[in-house]
């Protein structure tokens, strides 16, 4: 039997020890203070004696934080020693969201149901899944005693669901030598069913608020005011032609272009026969990387500006937020090959490396020009209720990570 082969035997070994943390993580809700929790540490303090029965060497770099009880919110890093090639990290994170509506749920969400293959519960997806995978990745690379190309190591974080400035932003500051960019780094927290999605690039988040004013008159009278209402839909379907503006293919992106939708709506007048005299909605622009925001402000001002002269209505624009992307993770970089390898022999598929429209916790890698992939075989049930992540998925996720640290 290769070497290969013995380890994911090994991580195989393990399914029922996998039910079994995934089931201890799940009745230990650990919800960051802005969502009425305390923290993380209870957590960490089941997950501390793991890591050191695994013999693994544990360092801890908490986050001083006040509203939570024990005043730190913990973050965890793990690893094994290994040769003088690039470390392999894998980085998940402590903290599950809120319940939502309990009547939704069919069970108790902190208390894990096995229904078959389907994990259910609180958190399993989001972020045990990939929590369980990488450990028990590195569990069967330790009791094998493969030799290592370069330390292996499992970064555990706290606050990534609330804007990661006690978790992994916390982490860079206080160990800034910590990661390289010769390391390669997944973070297991999306991703595609099947595993063939590998993260490399995001788009930038640009939330606008579009106040229209007019001038309210009766609806018989048009001519005497100035339709508040017709000057916002007109900026409405300009928002598109904006997106195209800024439309340059990139194909790693479904859509391979920038979007701006129109999406919220204030409230307009009550009643049919009045003019409106102010309307107010919102655009969810997303942009391909490289596109500076403020381009895309300028361009949206100058078009709005140009419909509400013609109109003779007033415009105010105003970012909710704005969020530009990093540089994209190049997709030849160690860890996409990396990834690629491991996929390939575990799941069966070519992966493909891809972009998404939104923010990860990720960004805090790239900014730094850290290559990092976001990967993982995942439902997509986060934040839902009756969360489930698939048994068989984290195993062999677990199997994928057990041959990136050991460099097979
Ligand atoms: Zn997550």
């Amino acid at each position: 039997m290769s070497r290969a082969e013995e380890l994911l035997r090994r991580v195989e070994s393990y399914s029922d020890q996998m039910v079994e943390a995934l089931a201890r993580l799940t009745a230990v809700p650990a919800l960051g203070p802005s969502n009425g929790g305390q923290g993380e540490m209870a957590k960490a303090e089941l997950i501390l004696p793991w890591l050191r029965d695994m013999g693994l060497e544990v360092q801890r770099a908490d986050a001083p934080d006040p509203r939570v009880a024990c005043g730190a919110r913990p973050n965890l890093l793990a690893s094994l020693a290994g040769g003088p090639g690039p470390a392999v990290w894998v980085l998940a994170h402590l903290d599950v969201v809120p319940v939502g509506d309990p009547a939704l749920w069919s069970s108790d969400p902190w208390t894990l149901k096995v229904e078959g293959g389907r994990l259910v519960g609180r958190g399993t997806e989001d972020n045990h899944h990939g929590l369980v995978s990488a450990l028990f990745g590195l569990k069967a690379v330790k009791e094998l005693g493969l030799p290592l190309p370069g330390p292996a190591g499992l970064a555990l974080v706290s606050d990534e669901e609330t804007g990661s400035q006690y978790g992994l932003d916390h982490l860079l500051k206080a160990r800034p030598g910590l990661f390289t960019s010769r390391d390669i780094i997944v973070v297991p927290d999306a991703g595609r069913p099947d595993g063939g999605l590998i993260e490399v690039a995001e788009k930038s988040i640009y939330w606008l608020r579009v106040e229209v004013t007019g001038k309210q008159v009766h609806g018989s009278t048009p001519h005497k005011g100035v339709n508040a209402l017709y000057a916002a839909a007109r900026m409405m379907v300009e928002a598109r032609a904006v997106a195209q503006e800024f439309g340059q293919d990139n194909p790693l992106f479904r859509p391979p272009r920038s979007t701006c939708e129109p999406t919220a709506k204030e409230k307009g007048v009550d009643n049919i026969n009045t003019i409106p005299g102010r309307d107010v909605f919102c655009l969810d622009c997303r942009v391909l990387p490289g596109i500076p925001l403020d381009e895309v402000r300028a361009e949206i001002e100058r078009r709005f500006g140009a419909i509400a002269a013609e109109e003779g209505a007033g415009v105010a624009i105003s970012e909710v937020q704005r969020l530009q992307a990093p540089p994209a993770t190049p997709s030849e970089a160690p860890v996409v090959k990396a990834l690629e390898r491991a996929i390939a022999r575990v799941h069966g598929l070519e992966p493909h490396a891809g972009g998404i429209g939104g923010g990860t916790v990720a960004a805090f890698f790239r900014q730094r020009g850290l290559p990092v992939a976001v990967w993982s075989s995942c439902q997509g049930t986060a934040h839902m209720p009756n969360e489930w992540t698939s048994l068989e998925a984290m195993v062999k996720d677990a199997q994928v990570f057990a041959l990136l640290y050991a460099g097979l």
